[in-house]
């Protein structure tokens, strides 16, 4: 029977990537909702070709100018988070691929786990904004949550079957979480005042959206997604090791007590992921290329170096402080990163932004969801003051 799915952030890198497959095994998926932003034509485009029953954007007049464009088409045209959140519990949907960037995903997958879908979380802002209250909606409603981010699927892929979030009971004793490096990693440290925007753009083996492959530029990525495996597979933060691997051909590994150490490996891109979490636990055609190794001949490892990538250090020591810190971090981040490509403030900026951020908020509660949207609102509006700050400084 095909799988009916919702797809958030149609219109993304991780969206694209997902109709692909979709498209490469027609009789096994039916696309039945996409949502977008900005991008209205290609979503159009998107409509045409996978005729949902929805298409979702945030904002009315978007929503007009999609209505124009999907005129005589079967696709009903909505609008709103709500309507975000409406077609993610659709009864219809059996799987929601959460792909939307940043805090504005967390509310539609967090509705995707209330209505007790197949979860496939690609929006690691999700789980480290609110990484207690998402797995706590998953447990109580029986979600199926698969990750997609290549790491954390790689760690799903290489624990047992039955892990059930016990890693002693299952003889783990730590998760390597591999790390390209990004495009920074041999460059001078001298230099890295300097980087622009197009320079922390570039990432070496992976095209991405900007916000994430910035995030992969100062390895704040990795600090997301150490926060990301501790919520997912219940591991301690001295339990996730984070080492450096430029290749980016083995996507993590799970050590056990025996010594073995178990990996997932492919050629770096997105489709083997999303092809893996949309056919669970059976396997499909992703168009990927097959691995040669013969030809890639050497794999390297090395140790990160918290001094070159502060932002690394800043990530263990929220998920050490707990509450509301890793919201925290993650707020201040997005405005960091997004000052940052807006030319607002130096490369070097992010990291001393969210330090200053962090070091301001302390203890603000995090018993609610509602607790932990404020905290976000909060990091925001000091990170921004610290952007104009700086960015005022800068101009004189
Ligand atoms: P993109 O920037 O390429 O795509 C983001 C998608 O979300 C687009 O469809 C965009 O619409 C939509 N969107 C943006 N802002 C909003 C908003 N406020 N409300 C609703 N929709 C919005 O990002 P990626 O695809 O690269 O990443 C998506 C998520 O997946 C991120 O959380 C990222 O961390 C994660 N991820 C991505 C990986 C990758 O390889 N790309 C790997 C692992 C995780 P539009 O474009 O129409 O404006
Ligand atoms: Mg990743």
């Amino acid at each position: 029977m095909a799988k009916n799915l919702t797809i958030l952030g149609a219109t993304g890198t991780i969206g694209v990537n997902t109709l692909d497959v979709v498209a490469r095994n027609p009789e096994k998926f039916r696309v039945i909702a996409l949502t977008g932003q900005n991008q209205i034509d290609k979503l159009a485009q998107q409509c045409r070709q996978f005729q949902p029953r929805y298409a979702v954007v945030l904002e009315p007049d978007k929503a007009n100018a999609l209505q124009t464009l999907l005129a005589g088409t079967a696709t009903e045209v909505l609008a709103g988070m709500e309507a975000l959140e409406f077609v993610c519990a659709l009864p219809e949907v059996d799987t929601v691929m959460a792909a939307i960037v940043g805090a504005a995903g967390l509310r539609p997958a967090l509705a995707a786990a209330r209505a007790g879908k197949r979860v496939l979380l690609a929006n690691k802002e999700t789980l480290v904004m609110a990484g207690r209250f998402f797995m706590e909606a998953v447990r109580e409603h029986g979600a199926i949550l698969l990750p997609i981010d290549s790491e954390h699927n790689a760690i799903f892929q290489s624990l047992p079957a039955n892990y059930d979030g016990d890693p002693a009971r299952h003889g783990v004793r730590r998760i390597l979480l591999t790390a390209s490096g990004g495009p920074f990693r041999t460059r001078a440290v001298e230099t890295l005042e300097a980087v622009t925007p197009e320079e922390a753009v570039a990432h070496p083996n992976w095209v991405m959206g900007k916000k994430i492959s910035v995030d992969s530029a100062s390895m704040m990525n990795k600090g997301l997604e150490v926060i990301e495996a501790h919520w997912l597979f219940n591991a301690r933060p001295e339990q996730i090791e984070v080492v450096i691997h430029p290749q980016s051909i083995v996507h993590s590994m799970v050590e056990y007590l025996d010594g073995s150490v178990l990996a997932q490996l492919s050629n770096p891109d997105m489709r083997t992921p999303i092809a893996h979490s949309l056919a669970y636990p059976e396997r499909v055609e992703a168009g990927v290329n097959w691995l040669d190794l013969a030809k890639l001949g050497t794999l390297t490892f090395e140790a990160p170096d918290f001094a070159r990538f502060p932002c690394l250090k800043l990530a263990y020591q929220a998920l050490a402080t707990g509450g509301a810190a890793t919201a925290i971090l993650n707020a201040a981040n997005e405005v960091a990163v997004a000052a940052f490509l807006d030319r607002h403030i130096p490369y070097l900026g992010i990291a001393a932004s969210l330090e200053n951020v962090l070091g301001r908020l302390t203890g603000l509660p995090a018993g609610s969801l509602e607790d932990l949207m404020a905290a976000d609102a909060a990091a925001r509006r000091e990170a921004q003051m610290w952007v104009d700050r700086e960015s005022r400084v800068a101009r004189r």
